[in-house]
This record gives structure tokens, C-alpha cells and sequence, in this order.
């Protein structure tokens, strides 16, 4: 029942997202919504050790149930504009540091990017803790996303079912408190996969998000080399039309500095094409990719219930519309 009920908790938050037209007016129809998705009355786990751990060699490692399988990409799919399209993601915050950088450069742009969030930052007590929260606030008034990066960044397929599901529902209810919808959006920390994984996502009526370009800031903390390598990846999506989710963390030093050097090229090479007389770039956002998950989901589900209640729809529709 629990998984049935949040299911229909997502549908309900996608719908929520993909309503209204697009900018301001958009933004609005994603402002906080009352729900008690995630008031569950447990409080969130208190922080447990994060493996340390590089962020991309889990996908190397086979996981415990036997599972050796990935997650699909390109991560979004294809672009269905035929122009190429960018997403920009952003892990392992708020940063008390550095995420407002990302959130200044974001707002200058007009543009907006998918924040997987680690649950602990806005629960753990500290000196930090009002900021990271005013943080989650402000990605929500100026249009991001928020999504679900587990409670500790644990390698989840490594973990006993039980604790696995704590991860997500606790850092679920932890940014619920702050987003006030369901989180619709979820990243699996180092990418891991398996099938006990894709199952409690699947219960819950989530997906993960994948990404296809990684300019491993995370290791790397160069920021001209990390520049270098965004550019060179983004060049090759907008020369073959693609695609692309990148991922960044704004937990680093060198991505609040890499991302404003990187978005400076995309303006260039976006003037280039646009004297070319090719369409620039597009910068997708999450209500860009949730209306396109609304319409899988809404497919599907016709698909699942078949012609009888497709008929009992249309039945009920016609019953209200005069
Ligand atoms: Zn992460």
C-alpha cells in the first residue's frame, strides 16, 4: 500500500511540474505543495561513515546479488528537439561553501539544473545547518529541481535491503520537509546497480538519473583541466546533435570555479552556431525531463490497465465535460 501511495504521491509531483507554461509562471506551479508524503513520524538516521570510495569504479564492481548490469544511456534519452540539448545536474550538496556560487551563475543565466541532495547535510546539527537549509529554500524559489542522493552517500548495493531503503526514505523525508513535494528525482550514489536497487526504486515509483558527461571534479581539482575536459565533452554533443546529463558536485572548490568558465565557451560556441545558422545549444531543465517522464509513465500505465479502463476514463471524463 506504502508503494502504491507514493507512487501516486510522484505522479502527482511530476504533473505538478509539468504544469503551467513555461518561466515564472511555471515556477510558481512548482512552489511548495502541502502533502504528507514524506510526515511519516520517523525522525531521519543520524549520520553514518561514507565510504570513501571513487565516485565511478563501483560500476567495476560486482554487486553482492549477482547483478552486473547498468543503468541505460544516454541517461535522458535522445533529444527530441534534434538540436543538441543539455542537462545540467549537481550532487553531494548544499555546500555551505560553494553551492551559492552555482546558484548565482544558475540565476545570471536564467537557466535551471537537477541539485541531488545528501540528507544528512540539512539535518545534521551545526553551525552549517541553517545555511544548507536556506540553500535547499533557495534552489526551490529560483526554479531547480531537488533530488534524492540517499541520507549517507553509502554504496547502496552493498547494503542489506533494509538498510538500503532507510538511505532513500530517510533522505526523502529529511528534504521533503524542506521542499514540501515529493522528491520525483533520484540519483544512486557512484552510479551502482542492481536488482535489489532497481527494485526499491521501482516500489517506490522513482527512477534513477543517470548522467553521460563526468568531468570528475570530483578527483580531478584542476580547474583548467576540468574546464577543458567539459568543454571538449560538451563540444562533442553539440557537434553531433546529442543529448547529454552532466554531472558536476557543488560540494568542490573547482566546479564553482569550472561551470562559469565552462558556460562562458557554450555562449561562444553558441554565437558560432547561431552565425552558422545552426540552433544554439538548449539547456533542458528537471520540468523539461519530468513532462517526458509523465508521458512514458501515462503510456505505460495505458498500456498496464489496458482498453477496459481507458474506456472507464473516457466514461468518467465524459461524465464531467459537457
Ligand atoms: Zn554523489
Amino acid at each position: 500500500m506504502r508503494s502504491m501511495r507514493r507512487r501516486l504521491l510522484v505522479t502527482a509531483a511530476v504533473l505538478a511540474m509539468t504544469a503551467g507554461p513555461a518561466g515564472a509562471e511555471r515556477r510558481v506551479a512548482r512552489k511548495p505543495t502541502p502533502t504528507n508524503a514524506g510526515d511519516r513520524g520517523r525522525k531521519p538516521a543520524e549520520r553514518r561513515p561514507v565510504p570513501k570510495l571513487p565516485e565511478t569504479t563501483a560500476w567495476q564492481r560486482k554487486p553482492k546479488d549477482g547483478s552486473y548490469t547498468r543503468w541505460p544511456v544516454p541517461a535522458a534519452g535522445h533529444s527530441r528537439s534534434g538540436d543538441p540539448e543539455l542537462i545540467f545536474t549537481f550532487d553531494n550538496g548544499p555546500s555551505e561553501k560553494y553551492t551559492s556560487k552555482i546558484l548565482d551563475e544558475l540565476k545570471k543565466r536564467h537557466i535551471h539544473a537537477i541539485f541531488f541532495l545528501v540528507g544528512w547535510r540539512v539535518t545534521k546539527k551545526g553551525p552549517h545547518r541553517a545555511t544548507r537549509r536556506a540553500l535547499v529554500e533557495r534552489m526551490i524559489r529560483e526554479g531547480h529541481i531537488v533530488g534524492n542522493h540517499t541520507m549517507t552517500h553509502p554504496h547502496l548495493c552493498h547494503l542489506p535491503v533494509k538498510q538500503a531503503a532507510a538511505e532513500i526514505d530517510d533522505s526523502h523525508d529529511a528534504l521533503h520537509e524542506l521542499v514540501h513535494m515529493p522528491l520525483v528525482y533520484f540519483r544512486t550514489p557512484y552510479g551502482d546497480h542492481c536488482h535489489k536497487l532497481v527494485k526499491l526504486l521501482d516500489e517506490r515509483g522513482i527512477d534513477h538519473l543517470h548522467w553521460d558527461i563526468d568531468p570528475q571534479e570530483w578527483k580531478d581539482h584542476d580547474a583548467v583541466r576540468v574546464t577543458a575536459t567539459l568543454r571538449r565533452k560538451m563540444r562533442s554533443v553539440a557537434r553531433n546533435d546529442r543529448r547529454a546529463v552532466v554531472i558536476m558536485h557543488d560540494s568542490h572548490k573547482v566546479t564553482a570555479m569550472a561551470f562559469p568558465q565552462a558556460m562562458k565557451w557554450l555562449d561562444r560556441e553558441n554565437a558560432r552556431r547561431v552565425a552558422a545558422g545552426k540552433p544554439p545549444v538548449r539547456i533542458l531543465d528537471g520540468s523539461d525531463l519530468a513532462s517526458e517522464l509523465m508521458d512514458a509513465k501515462l503510456s505505460g500505465w495505458v498500456r498496464q490497465t489496458g482498453e477496459s479502463a481507458a474506456g472507464a476514463l473516457v466514461g468518467a471524463l465524459a461524465g464531467v465535460v459537457p
